[in-house]
């Protein structure tokens, strides 16, 4: 049978990379749904060749355009547009590909609507992961991670009572064996260079501050309700070891493969079947030839620690360490910080902060926005400085 679905921020990295699974397995899936942000030569030809019934856009005025040049479509835009598509009647599974806080609001209308979930944007876990958990389990919906490192363990997991530790696998990203001074005036092109993965902008930083893997140890904790002290991350530069599961009686399952995003994407697409898909080549174990492990450099990296000292904490830490990165991240992006400033930044932002216990969405969504306004504030100033 084939499966309506709809697919938000299909002009991104995991977006591209979905359409690329859909269309070699277009006997199973019918795009029916498409949003994107700006991006609407891209979108244009992505509606040429999908063909979808609905489609969304960040504003009111790219939407107007598409549906000038494409009158059969039903054309919605921004936040309230992504709502409608993922609550479509329809749509069976929403894949969840914009990137930052846009992912929030759409995940939870879409598992409200008994939706199935397939999730690459981690924000949505990071700041709302105890109510989104909850809602799935209540109406049913699958949370089906697109996450590599998640994606894995989803794969190796079974009763997770019986699981000692989880193990999360990192690249190390383009720092790995740089030293302080160098990471500390890094400029965009040598934070941009990630050795193992292509993917978004702010992802990409992310991975080199290594904060990327922080947001995954909390995303992990709450798609697999383990603890965070059972949860480790190890550095492995070669990334064939996407992820592993350690059980209580010593046997560690890890799932191995070239590092791609297509099959993580596929897999949650296809769950819980696995047909042929893009990636024919099989893994070649003796081309590998080496696999090697480290202990990420917490001083080096201290975004990793951050991450996870908040997620431990609880409450909206985690939502106020996001918001903070996300906007000291655009500020480096935008060239007005330097590399080592996004740390400090998001350091000084959590240290000053007092978190709420047991929000609400909105509750989240307000703090959310008011640790942003205040991050730019302090970035403001720290340029004057
Ligand atoms: P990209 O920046 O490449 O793509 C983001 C997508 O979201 C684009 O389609 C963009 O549209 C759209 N978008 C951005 N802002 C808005 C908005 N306000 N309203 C509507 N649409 C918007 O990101 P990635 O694909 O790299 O990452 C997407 C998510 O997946 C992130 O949460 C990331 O953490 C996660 N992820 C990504 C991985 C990867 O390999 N890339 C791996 C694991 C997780 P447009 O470009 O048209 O403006
Ligand atoms: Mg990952």
């Amino acid at each position: 049978m084939v499966k309506n679905i709809a697919i938000l921020g299909s002009t991104g990295s995991i977006g591209t990379q979905a359409l690329e699974v859909v269309e070699k397995l277009n006997d199973k899936f019918k795009v029916t749904a498409l949003s994107a942000g700006n991006n609407i030569k891209l979108l244009s030809e992505q509606i040429n060749k999908h063909k979808p019934k609905y489609v969304c856009t960040a504003a009111k005025e790219t939407a107007a355009e598409i549906e000038k040049a494409f009158p059969q479509i039903k054309v919605f835009y921004g936040d309230e547009g992504l709502k409608e598509i993922s609550t479509l009647n329809e749509i069976e599974l929403v894949l969840v590909a914009v990137s930052g806080k846009t992912g929030l609001k759409p995940t939870i209308s879409a598992i409200k609507n008994k939706k199935d979930i397939a999730l690459a944007n981690k924000e949505t876990l990071v700041m709302a992961g105890d109510i989104v958990m909850k809602l799935a389990k209540e109406n049913d919906a699958k949370i089906l991670p697109v996450d590599s490192e998640h994606s894995a363990i989803f794969q190796c997991i079974s009763n997770r009572k019986e699981v000692k530790h989880l193990i999360i696998t990192a690249s190390g990203g383009p720092f790995r064996n740089s030293d302080t001074k160098t990471m500390e005036n890094a400029n965009l092109d040598e934070a941009l260079a990630h050795p193992r993965w292509k993917m978004g902008k702010k992802i990409t930083v992310d991975s080199a501050t290594l904060m990327n893997k922080g947001l995954e140890v909390i995303e992990a904790h709450h798609l697999f309700g383990i603890d965070y002290n059972d949860i480790k991350v190890v550095i492995h530069p070669q990334s064939y070891i996407h992820s592993a599961v350690e059980y209580k009686d010593g046997s560690i399952i890890a799932q191995i493969g070239i590092p791609s995003m297509h099959i993580p994407i596929q897999y949650a697409l296809t769950y819980p079947e696995r047909t042929e898909g893009i990636e024919t080549e099989s893994f070649d174990f003796i081309k590998a030839a080496k696999f090697e492990f480290y202990e990420p450099d917490l001083l080096k990296f201290p975004s990793l620690s951050l991450a996870i000292e908040m997620g431990k904490k609880g409450g909206t830490y985690p939502v106020c360490m996001n918001a903070a990165n996300e906007e000291a991240v655009f500020a480096f992006l935008n060239k007005k910080i330097k590399f080592s400033d996004i740390y400090k930044i998001t350091k000084t932002m959590t240290d000053n902060y007092n978190s709420i216990q047991n929000p609400t969405i909105d509750m989240i969504l307000t703090e959310d926005e008011k640790i942003r306004v205040q991050t730019k504030e302090l970035i403001k100033n720290m340029r004057i400085l």
